[in-house]
């Protein structure tokens, strides 16, 4: 913003463009009186994305000003669209009040700046935000192989950092999903040496001893990031820890993604796994599942003592109940307190901490002291001395402390004499008009009030002339008059005086009660992270019990034995629509590590195969699963390659795609991992398809990974026979009626063939293409392995590109094709006799 275009401009116009160049690429609003209005090309955008009216106002270099307002209630509404359309808007506020600039001169302006940034990984506001979702900053700086990556909920004041190598951040990203990532190569701050000073500024000196540079490097670009959006503004934070110290199960982005663990494949949260499994009673709760959903642990010792609270909650249904009761009443405790600590708290906000943490003490007496439970109960004990200085909020507090009557009666006598003046100020005004009714002899005399005159007299127009010169005019109306009068006076100012005494006397008692909140900041987060964690336990039980879930049996080795095993989200879906589920074993060890899946398309194997990778993530996550026993041996790495090709572009990049994360999974995958395949090297042409599944299978059954491959190549089942360690499975699928029907039950051996054709005709591509089809596939099948399908196919009879027009329908005909005589009793051949007959009658009443 040059200085040439501010110099010809009006001095509002002059502030508007220097807020602009401040605020940069971020949406600038700025605070006029009782609206927030957007100027130039900002403006065009407000005004689009908010569907709003665009005006103009002024001119500017002889150009009319684009503008539009939104009106001072409604702007955090205003706002939390224009952050989820992706832009960070800037707010600039009145610095002063309107008469203050006016003693500088009558063409002064009111003083404005720049207070706070919105940026989608900021927010803080309830209204901005979706209670049960993390929002997250993240922050990356790349160093050779090596990259840092920091953290924050800003929300909540989580903050973590870390050192991972250079290629697992997209994963980690992936796992992490912020709202808002920062790279080092285009922003300022990310410095190792500033962080550990902002560091230690901020918690202590030592603070950034445990951290390697590319991570302080990685937290110097975060907090820079968090001071600049926030303007002055402490937004509170918890010393940083390290993420990376905690072994985790690895789940790369295209496995994350095709197990739609947090979220589903078109984006949102609905048909995820997470979305089945929350049933928390609050929303931390929530978005810790939501944590421990998306980073499975891999330590034992952790994941233990997280079943052993789910197992305690499970054994006492009362105290599982009688807990999640008591928490549906507790507020979000965490948010509430980053706001109070950010000074951007408002007494609803108070009164959120006060019920939280009366929740807390009520769970607390509830909770066993001793057991699995005791660490929860402990950070839960109550602190007395902040109950009780919240306890001078109203049940109800108002939104803004402007509005008075946030702090209870009793609780300070000057507050208490303030308020009582304001009521006996009102009783004396009905007095006091009463008495100049008297005085003037006008019936109809009338006090009143509004914004501009304050307090007046009003009397109609014909008894105006006749008052007594004490009656100061002010006003002719068409049929009144109004004027001041001196008691009047006098009374409308001690009753200003009283509400502006009251206000400001509430104002110190809530200023008292968010500092007394702030300085027991750590007490109130360890009660909130204990509530969250009460809270995710007792959601887990509800389920395992509602479910029928068991404790999983976690080892160190490497087995995998499930039986009775279920998919959380097909199952939750087939219930809801009246249908079975038909739970499957897999028990994979040391004589079948490997199990090769065949059967038709819509048999049922990916959805065994995820379920699989979901009862491991459940059982790492902490959870019981749904199976009737699990034994699983803690699973490294997680790769799953399952369906996602189908969402993908089509032809030669879908194949490069499947390729690069096979080789991931290839060079990645230990003896402890498990990994996912369904139908590799379908993207080429058969052959190359086949040798590459061939290979892939024998190298993963040789290193011993527990592996499920779903695949089509009945041909791939043949390296069964001579590789050990490799397993055949089949989903059972029978022809039915000129269709299939699928049994989604996982059988030992093989399929007998693809159905391909099957499916093909349920379907509904029509007969003589299927018949056509049949012909080439025998002919294929006929042909050697090795040699190419077009000598298999040479000497078949031509067939013309396009099929010939569908023969008319003939019911009699499809019903004669589809007997098997082998098949059928002397009773059912006569029935179909009769059958027969009624077709043939039928079809020829039908022309
Ligand atoms: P495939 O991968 O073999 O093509 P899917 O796993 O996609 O088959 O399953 C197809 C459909 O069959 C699923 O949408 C689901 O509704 C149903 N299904 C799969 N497995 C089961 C099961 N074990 N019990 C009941 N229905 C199932």
């Amino acid at each position: 913003m040059g200085s040439a275009i501010a110099q010809g401009a009006t001095p509002m116009m002059a502030q508007v463009l220097r807020l602009k160049a401040e605020a940069g690429d971020a949406l600038l609003l700025v605070r006029m009186g009782d609206f927030y209005e957007s100027f130039f090309e900002d403006a065009r955008e407000v005004a689009s994305l908010l569907n709003i009216a665009l005006t103009a106002r002024g001119e500017h270099g002889g150009e009319p000003v684009p503008m539009c307002g939104i009106p001072v209630p409604s702007l955090e509404a205003h706002l939390a669209r224009l952050v989820k359309a992706g832009r960070r808007v800037a707010i600039a506020e009145q610095m002063e009040a309107p008469a203050a600039a006016k003693t500088r001169g009558h063409k002064a302006i009111v003083q404005r700046e720049i207070v706070r940034v919105l940026t989608p990984g900021t927010l803080m506001e309830e209204r901005l935000l979706d209670p049960r979702a993390r929002s997250l900053l993240a922050a990356v700086f790349p160093s050779g192989a090596r990259a840092g990556l920091a953290f924050a909920d800003v929300s909540t004041g989580t903050l973590m950092a870390g050192e991972i190598a250079a290629d697992a951040v997209a994963d980690e990203l992936a796992r992490l999903a912020p709202a808002e990532t920062l790279m080092s190569a285009t922003l300022p701050g990310f410095d190792s040496l500033e962080a550990e000073q902002m560091l230690s500024a901020r918690f202590g000196a030592g603070a950034a001893a445990d951290f390697p540079r590319p991570a302080l490097a990685a937290l110097g670009g975060l907090l820079a990031h968090i001071e600049r959006t926030a303007r002055g503004a402490a937004v509170r934070l918890q010393p940083p820890q390290r993420f990376d110290s905690l072994p985790m199960m690895a789940i790369d982005a295209a496995s994350r993604a095709s197990l739609e663990l947090t979220r589903a494949m078109g984006g949102g949260r609905s048909g995820s796994l997470l979305a089945t499994l929350d049933c928390c009673a609050t929303a931390a709760g929530a978005r810790l599942l939501s944590d421990a959903i998306a980073a499975p642990l891999a330590d034992r010792a952790q994941i233990e003592a997280r079943l052993d609270r789910v197992e305690a909650f499970v054994a006492d249904r009362k105290l599982r109940t009688d807990i999640r009761t008591l928490l549906k009443a507790a507020p979000d405790l965490e948010r509430a307190l980053a706001r109070l600590a950010a000074g951007r708290g408002r007494p609803p906000d108070l009164a959120q901490v006060r019920d939280g943490l009366a929740a807390a003490a009520a769970v607390h007496a509830r909770l066993p002291a001793e057991g699995p439970l005791a660490a929860i109960a402990a950070a839960l004990a109550p602190h007395k001395d902040l109950a009780a200085t919240l306890a001078a909020l109203v049940d109800r507090p108002p939104v803004e402390a402007a509005a008075g009557g946030a702090i209870r009666d009793g609780i300070d006598p000057a507050l208490d004499d303030a308020r009582q003046l304001q009521t006996d100020s009102r009783a004396a005004l009905a007095a006091l008009e009463a008495r100049l009714k008297a005085e003037t002899g006008i019936p109809s005399l009338k006090i009143r009030h509004n914004g501009v005159l304050g307090y007046h007299v009003e009397v109609p127009s014909r008894h105006g002339q006749a008052l007594p010169p004490a009656f100061l005019h002010r006003q002719t109306l068409g049929g009144a008059m109004r004027f001041d009068e001196p008691r009047l006076r006098a009374l409308a100012d001690s009753i200003a005086s009283a509400g502006a005494d009251a206000l400001a006397i509430e104002a110190a008692h809530l200023a008292r009660l968010m500092e007394a909140v702030c300085a027991e900041a750590a007490h109130v987060t360890a009660c909130a992270a204990a509530l969250a964690q009460c809270d995710m336990a007792a959601a887990l039980a509800e389920l395992a019990e509602t479910r029928q879930w068991v404790r999983p049996v976690l080892t160190d080795g490497t087995d995998f034995a499930i039986a009775g095993g279920r998919h959380p989200v097909v199952e939750a879906a087939r219930q809801a629509a009246g249908e079975p589920f038909v739970p499957n074993d897999c028990r994979l060890d040391a004589e079948a590590r490997l199990w090769l899946i065949t059967g038709p398309n819509m048999g049922g194997k990916s959805t065994f195969l995820r379920q699989n990778a979901l009862l491991a993530i459940l059982a790492q996550a902490g959870s019981f699963v749904p199976a009737r026993q699990a034994r699983i041996g803690i699973v490294d790495r997680l790769f799953s390659r399952v369906g996602a090709s189908d969402s993908l572009a089509e032809g030669r990049s879908t194949f490069m795609v499947e390729m690069v994360e096979t080789a991931a999974i290839l060079t990645g995958a230990t003896d402890r991992s498990l990994v996912l395949l369904d139908e590799v090297g379908r993207g080429t042409a058969t052959w190359d398809g086949l040798a590459l599944a061939w290979a892939i299978t024998e190298t993963l059954a040789q290193r011993g990974c527990r592996t499920l491959f779903a695949t089509h190549y009945h041909e791939l089942t043949a390296v069964a026979a001579q590789v050990p360690g490799i397993a055949l499975r089949r989903v059972e699928a029978r022809p039915w009626e000129g269709g299939l029907v699928f049994l989604h039950d996982v059988r030992e051996g093989a399929a007998p063939g693809s159905f391909g054709l099957d499916v093909a005709r349920a379907a509904g591509v029509p007969e003589p293409v299927i018949a056509r089809a049949r012909a080439i596939l025998s002919r294929l099948e006929a042909g050697e392995v090795g040699r190419g399908a077009a000598e298999a196919l040479a000497g078949l009879p031509l067939f013309s590109a396009l099929p010939p027009p569908a023969p008319p329908v003939d019911p009699l005909r499809d019903r004669l094709r589809a007997i098997s005589p082998d098949s059928l009793s002397p009773r059912e051949a006569l029935d179909l006799l009769y059958e027969l007959v009624r077709l043939a009658r039928e079809g020829a009443s039908g022309r």
